[in-house]
């Protein structure tokens, strides 16, 4: 009787608690989650999902209101914009469906038999829902969607492609919601970056969880712009580093900016061919358990790591990132050196490669120079181009010129980045203790499979170093 009262107590909790609603982009999210984190004791797959408890549609009276109903197998759309607005949604989510059985994990079943479906309510005219008793109680704002148990709301938005998206962001959160409610979930980066790792998507053909190629046909998506922007902005107002998604200082989950890292840090982790191994398990992770249990595998040294990964990819991530030659390696070998060491080292920097360790790393301050040698092709579209160290003028990336040798000191608690300092055929640079230094060939990481060749760079310490 003891354990049934228990079991009792937990699914009246799971029940409010899943009245208490992950709301998207509203600051109520976090105070919610966070009370569902701490009165959560139950961890582990359950046998059923939450029941459905949504109410029956009167098709009639909706149709009399000026609403109109779409279904398919996952999902029931109600609806008041246009339907060529919604043409094909109901069956891209049943791919959708499918896409997260197999790459999150199926589903526990639902203790009556019943199939997995989703009602959304997308909206032009709220005040039509409203009169017809659609919407929730007034406390729940909607900003631009919302979930709650096997429902969503949304506001119609101005573009094709962030209509399905948002549609597609809030169907991953009931997927992912349906068997804890919102007890025990984990951090709301993750939960943000994972609905909006799959809900980034192509049409044609029907594809999830995909990096955007460029910006037409991704409108209002704007995700990698966001991170760019914020990236490279000196003053800005919200801190770009690792840490400050990891462990943020304000609860607030409100900005472009978070949902932009959130989307951007999830999928570095899914993609990161030297990630994955260590992060794949996070694809089944329901709870806050779990996915701390996954994040203990985050180790200090592969913390740092990560974060400097992280400030190179800020630097570089554009749409059609080539990730087979464009990522950071994410533990490169390391020489130390000091004003003790060996005072030349040459190095090989490939042009068909994105940021790449010297594999020098300095613990005190130094003066260094750097020269490079040697040619390399780049950019066989819409020619290819010939350079040596300085670069040709002939094009352009990053602004600066197409082929030169750039570099980045980055320091090793993964805060602070120099970035693309010019090379060319040679500089002295003054590098600060605690720093990597970081070369390549300044071209777009979206198109170096077509590069080949590359420099040769002579990195010299500069005699007695510098007097700090
Ligand atoms: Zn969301």
């Amino acid at each position: 009787m003891g354990t049934l009262r228990i079991r009792a107590d937990r699914r009246l909790v799971a029940g409010l608690l899943n009245l208490l609603v992950l709301c998207h982009l509203t600051p109520m999210v976090f105070s919610v989650s966070v009370r569902a984190q701490e009165t959560s004791t139950t961890v582990g797959r359950p046998p059923q999902r939450l029941p459905d408890t949504r109410r029956p549609l009167d098709r009639a009276r909706l149709g009399a209101a000026g609403l109109q109903v779409l279904e398919s197998r996952r999902l029931l759309l109600v609806t008041d914009v246009p339907l060529k607005q919604v043409q094909g949604i109901p069956e891209a989510v049943d791919a959708l469906f499918d896409q997260l059985q197999q790459k999150l994990g199926v589903l526990a079943a639902d203790a009556s038999g019943k199939e997995f479906q989703v009602t959304g309510y997308l909206m032009d005219a709220p005040e039509r829902f409203q009169e017809a008793g659609l919407l929730p109680d007034e406390e729940f704002v909607i900003r631009h969607g919302r979930h709650l148990g096997y429902e969503f709301w949304m506001n119609n938005q101005a573009t094709d492609y962030y209509r399905r998206h948002l549609l597609f962001h809030e169907f991953v959160h009931c997927f992912l919601m349906c068997e804890h409610g919102m007890r025990d979930i984990p951090p709301l980066w993750y939960t943000e970056g994972v609905a909006e790792y799959f809900a980034t998507h192509t049409v044609n053909p029907l594809q999830f969880g995909i990096l955007p190629s460029g910006e037409t046909g991704f409108e209002g998506w704007g995700r990698i712009t966001e991170l760019r922007k914020t990236a490279l902005l000196t003053d800005a107002t919200e801190p770009v580093t690792l840490e400050s998604i990891l462990q943020p200082k304000s609860r607030e989950f409100t900005s472009e900016l978070r949902y932009a890292q959130a989307w951007g840090l999830v999928w570095l982790l899914r993609t990161h061919p030297q990630l994955r191994p260590t992060f794949g398990e996070l694809s089944r992770v329901r709870t806050r358990r779990e996915f701390d249990t996954v994040l203990q595998r985050l180790t200090p040294e592969l913390t740092v790591r990560l974060k400097i990964v992280w400030l190179l990819l800020l630097d570089s991530l554009e749409e059609g990132y080539e990730v087979s030659h464009a990522f950071p390696e994410l533990d490169p070998k390391w020489q130390i050196r000091d004003d003790t060491s060996d005072t030349s080292v040459q190095i090989r920097v490939s042009a068909d490669k994105g940021w790449q360790a010297s594999g020098l790393f300095f613990s005190k301050p130094l003066d260094i120079t750097l020269s490079g040698s040697g040619r390399c092709a780049v950019h066989d579209q819409p020619q290819r181009w010939e350079a040596e160290a300085q670069g040709i003028t002939l094009d352009y990336a990053h602004d600066r010129p197409l082929g030169e040798l750039t570099a980045a000191l980055v320091s090793r608690d993964g805060r602070s980045v120099v970035r693309r300092i010019p090379v060319g055929r040679g500089c002295t640079l003054s590098v600060e203790a605690n720093t990597e230094l970081w070369l390549q060939v300044n071209d777009s990481d979206a198109s170096r499979s077509g590069n080949s060749g590359g420099f040769d760079v002579q990195i010299e310490l500069k005699a007695g170093g510098r007097n700090e």
